[in-house]
């Protein structure tokens, strides 16, 4: 019987189990029937320099099938792009982060990492319950019992002393454990898609803060860039479906001319968005982790990166646990994860749905005082902080964020 499962076959189901499996403590992972692929090959993660360091050290990075892009350099504007010429001041991409001495991101395309992370399993120190569905979960003598359903309907029980939920924004688990979440309405729909543009990307992101809501292109190989495109939920559906010549035209338009004519280069997909924060991420035999834990906008690509720090973090906690001969669900372990995610997760949400909010729900006065503060920003040091927080490793720190590994202990197992 293993001490701790893991449930989700996302991305952040399978890092977490990875991660886990260097801690003192015996992991299963649970996992619904493989990913079809939906979008996962138009998809693509913005992973910050301590993410990397962190996939670097338990083997996955090595295994990517895509070559990871480095970002090095990102540039951010507000308003509309003035038509044709060289962008006006005020429109222009004022504010910029040169690459100094490491790429502070990489972009990842998700069929890639999502592959990496399921060879990296096969060889894992986890117990593998693959094609079984959580369908229910309760706390008999101190233990968590999952009840598991696989793919002939058959169903059978696990008993663990700690389950980590990874079982994305609609978490079965969170709701069993009777956890509240805040979610925001939806209001907003992101389209994602695969670009080229005229001009060379130089491997540059770019991102603008619309009324409309923020767009982003964000550099891959061969003159390809992800785009994520922020729109009102009606729009989304309307450029989802329009001709091509028109998309390709509204997406020149929103970003500028900084990168001549955009051509569409893949399927467009629909992302509906709904924020969602908890206050307490923990219940009795429970931690969750990734999107069932906290859901982001996605203008600042920090979403996953911020699991990365939840699985980091714990296996720091747990490791620390076994030391002084605690049990994985100690009120200690739910306590300290509480402490160290809750500063990090809510400094990223706050951030990230004030920033939407400014440019999008505010009259446009106050937007462009904001908008003047990003030309304000560029000259001053705070400029620096951000940029280290874009880097990872600064709001969290844990071990593998800086690309160690837990001593092993001989005693373990
Ligand atoms: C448009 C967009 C762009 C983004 N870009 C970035 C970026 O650049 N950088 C970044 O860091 N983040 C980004 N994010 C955020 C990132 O994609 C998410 O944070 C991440 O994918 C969440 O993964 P997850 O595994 O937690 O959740 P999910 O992907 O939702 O996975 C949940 C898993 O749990 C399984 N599951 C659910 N219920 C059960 C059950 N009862 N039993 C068993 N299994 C179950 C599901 O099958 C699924 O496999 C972006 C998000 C969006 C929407």
């Amino acid at each position: 019987m293993a001490d701790i499962v893991v449930v989700g076959g996302g991305l952040t189901g399978l890092i977490t189990a990875l991660t886990l499996s260097h801690s003192p403590f015996q992991v299963a992972h649970v996992q619904c029937q493989q990913r079809d692929g939906d979008g996962e090959t138009i998809r693509t993660t913005t992973i910050s320099a301590s993410g990397k360091r962190m996939l670097e050290t338990l083997g996955v990075w090595q295994h990517l099938t895509a070559v990871p892009t480095p970002i090095e350099a990102l540039k951010v504007a507000d308003g509309e792009p003035s038509a044709g010429s060289k962008a006006r001041r005020g429109n222009a991409f004022d504010l910029e982060w040169q690459d100094q001495d490491e790429p502070m991101a990489f972009v990842v395309p998700n069929a890639a990492l999502l592959a990496a992370l399921e060879r990296h399993m096969r060889n894992a120190d986890v117990e593998r319950l693959t094609n079984r569905t959580v369908a229910g979960s309760t706390i008999v003598n101190k233990q968590a019992e999952l009840t598991l359903v696989n793919d002939k309907g058959l169903i059978e029980s696990v008993i663990c002393d700690l389950v980590v939920g990874c079982d994305g924004p609609n978490s079965l688990l969170r709701k069993s454990a009777g956890i509240r979440q805040h979610k925001l309405p939806h209001r907003q729909t992101a389209v994602v898609a695969l670009i080229s543009t005229e001009q060379p990307h130089s491997n540059a992101a770019f991102q603008r803060f619309l009324a409309s809501g923020p767009i982003a292109l964000m550099p891959l190989a061969n003159n390809l860039m992800s785009l994520v495109w922020t729109l009102p939920k009606q729009e989304a559906s309307r450029y989802q479906a329009c001709d091509v010549n028109e998309f390709n035209m509204a997406i020149t338009a929103a970003i500028g001319d900084e990168l001549g004519f955009l051509n569409l280069q893949s399927d467009r997909l629909v992302w509906p968005l709904k924020p969602a924060f908890i206050a307490n991420p923990t219940a009795d035999n429970l931690i969750l982790a990734g999107d069932a834990a906290h859901v982001i906008h996605p203008l600042a690509g920090q979403g996953y990166n911020l699991a990365l720090g939840d699985a980091a973090v714990l296996l720091d906690i747990l490791c620390t646990a076994s030391a002084r001969g605690l049990p994985a669900s100690h009120l200690s372990v739910l306590a300290d994860y509480r402490h160290k995610r809750q500063f990090e997760v809510g400094a990223m949400s706050l951030a990230t749905t004030s920033l939407n909010a400014l440019f999008t729900t505010m009259p446009s006065g106050i937007a462009r005082i904001a908008g003047l503060g990003m030309s304000l920003l560029n000259r001053s040091p705070a400029k620096s902080v951000f940029s280290a927080i874009a880097r990872g490793g600064i709001l969290a720190q844990a071990n593998l964020l800086a690309g160690k590994l837990p001593q092993r202990d001989e005693r373990w197992r």
